[in-house]
């Protein structure tokens, strides 16, 4: 884990939030690498779960939401984790966290366990009273459900639909760790998809089977996947089912998404509270109804460590021991690279630069690289997972040929100019 750590830093993939004050807790800053690796997740989930189907309505709500929207949902009240303190270092500990009865870290006694609202507070508007109060939302999905009533007006759709969305989350984690595994502020990708309620096992099936095929195509191996059926007693009353997918990350098997079966609550809640007709109307038979809801939910964050994680690889190639991210390639940041074989042949750089320029414009994340020999440019492409190097050389001139060389086996073969948009364009189309 210090390894991928350190990796993600030096090669500009994630750095830790406030670093040069210290660091905040629980908080992590993706650079040009990073976020381009988050981006084709999130962008692969989109396309998948909402451009390709016609069940999908995508939403981006606000993160700030009425106060009254947390109280309905049950946060404001529940959203809490219990917590213990230590009486002698202060520091604090979630119960289902700590082994053995003292401090972990002095040896310290622990204080007897409360509970710890995990919503961050803040104001809105310049008066400091009750009225003012609001939370940074601790999840995306009743960002949602207060929807329900808009898209339904607006679209029309019929059951089953469902309506998605990607954005930031906070919780105020007692106690932040493994790097991007539990933080205090992360994006989630959402899905309530509404159902009749006599409906909901074939619907739940369906999109448990989706759910795991699409994180299986973005790099994540079968055998690190573990489905776990929540037992009656640990799910949330108004769920008659529930699954937590848990990835083996370095420290353990840990949830990476879930899907849950969440019945009318929601809905039924927001239309009590808030007196809005939450129900929908089946024109054919004339029922009318509260739908139920399957809750995919996803944590980004999390989609991008269980990614790097599957993908980091260590062996020897031509006698040299070598680091490499073997990424999808419709997730690696970084495409293709392309070089000119030597930096001070004008003639050759001239020509990479044309054949950057040119593939550029079917392929927009690919790099011009010339820095170091071609075995660093090599090395350094491999641990930043781009699958292809396209090299420009002195026979290129003759024949307009260029060396292909495949990240993971660093194979390589002459491939003719022409044929390289097609090339790396088909094994994209694959993602
Ligand atoms: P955990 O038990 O690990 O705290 P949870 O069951 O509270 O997670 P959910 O409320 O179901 O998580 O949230 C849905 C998804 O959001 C999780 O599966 C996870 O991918 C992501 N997620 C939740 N909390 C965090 C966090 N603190 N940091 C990063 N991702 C998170």
């Amino acid at each position: 884990m210090e390894t991928l750590i350190s990796l993600a830093k030096r090669r500009g993939f994630i750095f830790q939030g406030s670093e040069i004050y210290g660091g905040l807790a629980g908080t992590w800053d993706y650079g040009h690498l990073g976020l381009a690796l988050k981006e084709n997740i999130k962008r692969s989930w989109w396309r998948t779960f909402v451009l390709n189907r016609e069940d999908m309505f995508g939403l981006d709500a606000a993160i700030l939401m009425s106060a009254e929207v947390w109280k309905a949902s049950g946060h404001a009240e529940g959203f809490a984790d219990p917590l213990v303190s230590c009486t002698s270092c202060k520091r604090r500990f979630r119960v289902d966290q700590i082994e053995g009865t003292v401090c972990s870290e002095c040896g310290g006694a622990l204080t007897d366990a409360r509970q710890f609202n995990m919503m961050f507070e803040t104001q809105v508007g310049a008066a400091e009273d009750s009225s003012a109060l609001a939370y940074l939302r601790p999840e995306t999905a009743q960002g949602i459900f207060v929807n329900f009533k808009n898209v339904l007006d607006a679209y029309h759709p019929k059951l089953p639909f469902g309506i998605a969305q990607i954005g930031k989350s906070f919780r105020n984690e007692i106690t932040p760790r493994d790097f991007l595994f539990r933080v205090r502020e992360f994006e989630q990708m959402e899905i309530e998809y509404f159902v009749h309620p006599t409906l909901w096992e074939e619907q739940f099936e369906k999109l448990r089977v989706e759910t795991i095929a699409w994180t299986r195509s973005i790099g994540l191996p079968k055998e690190s996947l573990h489905e776990i059926e929540v037992p009656d007693g640990e799910r949330a009353h108004y769920s008659a089912r529930t699954i937590d997918v848990e990835f083996d990350y370095p420290f353990g098997q840990k949830e990476l998404f879930g899907l849950a079966y969440r019945g009318d609550y929601d809905l039924s809640r927001h239309k009590e509270k808030s007196g809005a007709e939450l129900s929908y109307l089946d024109e054919a038979t004339g029922e009318r109804f509260v739908p139920h809801v399957i809750e995919p939910s996803f944590g980004v964050d999390r989609l991008v460590l269980a990614v790097l994680v599957s993908a980091y690889r260590e062996d020897e190639l031509g006698g040299e021991k070598r680091a490499y991210l073997a990424l999808a390639p419709h997730i690696a940041p970084v495409t293709a690279a392309i070089f000119p074989l030597l930096k001070n042949k004008p003639a050759l750089v001239e020509k990479a630069r044309q054949v950057y320029h040119n593939l550029k414009k079917s392929i927009p994340s690919i790099v011009f690289d010339d820095n170091g020999n071609i075995g660093k440019r090599y090395r350094r492409q491999d641990e930043i997972g781009t699958p292809w190097c396209i090299t420009v050389d002195f026979d290129t001139l003759e024949d307009d040929t260029v060396t292909l060389r495949v990240r993971d086996t660093g194979e390589q073969e002459r491939v003719n100019i022409g044929e390289l948009v097609t090339r790396v364009s088909h094994s994209l189309s694959q993602g």
